[in-house]
């Protein structure tokens, strides 16, 4: 029995010196970290928030996101973290289908449900800091107003703790919602990992705190254990150098475009990161040499894999195989049971692509709203990534592609993203999507959807000999367009759909 808030409210009592959040010039002990979040979710009752309720944050990474995430946790309201990278439409769309009733936001970003707002269940508003709308309310005068005293609401592991949207990568994002008990097994797993955490760590967060991998991987875990977390609101890389010199961190997750960010500053040798024990990166596939650059520098990096779905972790690359094993996500965290399948739910020999299916106490409880894709994905006790995967004759995992991006030419299976990792080499392109577009004679066969390099116009002729040898004949691209830019989801990802719905007329 317990919720999340629980956490908080016990280092408060036992420790309440320990240092929780840093912030900028902000710096809170537990015990002052757990008065403010008292405070504002008394506010939160006072105005009718309860139990179920959705609560959507709109503000970037900050004291404010902890605390109301914190806030909602002890009243067993629903967080419902925003991506303030998507457009208003979009926003839109969530708090619709969430049906939140009470938004927390950053005043800079209200452009994004001004217009929006009138056609939505949001009956309160408050501003974290500034210029709140019309009949909003402001956060530090509800805070102020309200007294530090526990909530005492009774909450089960199972309760739902918060709904974070998937990244619609492959579909509109869905609502995952988590449980309390999913982070409190995450934490679990990150303690017993490679990139174990600890409560003398000191965790830098700069990935979103909307996103699972930013909230959940340490910032949560380290809060559940009494650690310390430094939050920056945006990623700025000599910044993050600074910090982890300055803060004396020990745990970095980053998104790989912010690695290879850090790694191209020239200045990086100069700083001292001694501090750092592990690593991390997830999200999407790190490239090579970022992680070479790392280790050439003696840091312990780490390969993470996972989704909304499974709180975040589900798998980690060791340090000491990131280099042999390269290109791999590693092995299965002590909570997570993994298994590759075929259309049947069979388990597939070593070596051969099936769909990875998970298990465990880390799974979100449904999707939103969407009980036909809870039951299409949650099936016979396990839940159904959509990811393809294979795993070794040593049990190392290795992510092959999505399995709606697959397509099938002439009966054979073609993973897009092997036959992009071989074009990536071509030096006339700068980035590369692999699409299937129907084919009279083959079914399907793929195409390539080319980002050429300044001044360059690769012909598909070129990528063709490029490709042969590389690739088997049936995976080389038989038709190109060159592009100005790929279209992109607000975590970056590459949208196939799009590129689908453009360049086959579906
Ligand atoms: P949607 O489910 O809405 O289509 P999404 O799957 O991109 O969006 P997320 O839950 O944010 O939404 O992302 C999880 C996915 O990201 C995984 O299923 C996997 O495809 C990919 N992924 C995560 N980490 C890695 C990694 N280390 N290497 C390769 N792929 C990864
Ligand atoms: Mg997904």
């Amino acid at each position: 029995l317990g919720g999340v808030g629980d956490w908080i409210t016990h280092h408060a009592t036992q420790d309440p010196q320990r240092m929780a959040l840093v912030f900028g010039d902000l710096r809170l002990t537990y015990s002052e970290l757990n008065q403010r979040i008292n405070r504002l979710a008394n506010a939160l009752t006072d105005l009718g928030v309860g139990k179920g309720d959705r609560v959507a944050l709109l503000m970037l990474n900050g004291n404010h996101f902890i605390e109301s995430f914190f806030a909602c946790a002890k009243l067993g309201a629903i967080a419902l973290p925003l991506n303030y990278r998507l457009s208003a439409g979009e926003i839109g769309f969530i708090l619709g289908d969430a049906g939140a009733t009470a938004l927390l936001y950053q005043p800079a970003l209200a452009d994004l449900f001004r217009s929006i707002r009138q056609n939505t269940a949001l009956r309160h508003g408050i501003a974290t800091d500034g210029e709140a709308e019309p009949g909003d309310h402001r956060y530090d005068a509800l805070m102020d107003a309200a007294p530090t005293t526990e909530p005492s609401v009774l909450l089960d592991q199972n309760d739902p703790l918060m709904m974070m949207y998937t990244s619609g990568t492959t579909g509109k994002p869905k609502g995952a919602l988590l449980s309390h008990g999913n982070p409190t097994w995450l934490t679990a797993n990150m303690v017993a990992s490679d990139a174990a955490i600890s409560r003398d760590s000191v965790i830098l967060t700069i990935a979103p705190l909307f996103h699972i991998g930013g909230l959940a991987v340490h910032t949560l875990a380290a809060f559940n254990i009494g650690a310390k977390v430094v939050l920056h609101a945006q990623f700025d890389p000599s910044g993050t150098l600074a910090t982890v010199q300055q803060e004396r961190i020990t745990e970095l997750f980053l998104l790989p475009a912010m690695w290879q960010a850090l790694t191209q500053l020239p200045h990086f040798d100069d700083y001292n990161l001694s501090s750092l024990r592990s690593l991390l990166s997830g999200g999407a596939p790190c490239p090579i040499p970022v992680i070479e650059f790392l280790q050439k520098r003696g840091l312990a990096f780490q390969e993470g894999f996972g989704m909304t779905e499974t709180c975040a972790g589900a798998c980690i690359l060791s340090s000491g195989d990131a280099v042999r094993k390269n290109g791999s996500v590693g092995k299965p965290l002590v909570y997570v049971q993994m298994r590759i399948v075929d259309e049947n739910d069979q388990d597939v020999p070593p070596g051969e692509v099936g769909e990875l299916i998970l298990r465990g106490p880390t799974m979100f409880l449904s999707y939103w709203g969407r009980p036909d894709a809870t039951e299409e994905a949650c099936r016979n006790g396990w839940f159904h990534s959509g990811d393809l995967a294979r795993r070794d004759q040593e049990g190392f995992y290795y992510i092959v592609d999505r399995k709606k991006d697959m397509l099938i030419s002439g009966g054979e299976n073609v993973y897009p993203t092997e036959v992009e990792q071989v074009l990536y080499k071509h030096e006339q392109i700068l980035e590369v999507a692999v699409i299937g577009v129907p084919d009279d004679k083959w079914g399907e066969v793929p195409m390539a959807i080319v980002v050429p390099r300044d001044g360059q116009t690769p012909t598909l002729e070129s990528l063709r000999d490029f490709c042969d040898g590389k690739l088997g004949r049936f995976k080389i691209p038989k038709h190109l367009a060159l592009v100005d830019e790929l279209p992109r989801n607000a975590t970056g990802k590459i949208l196939k759909r799009t590129l689908r719905d453009r360049f086959t007329g579906a």
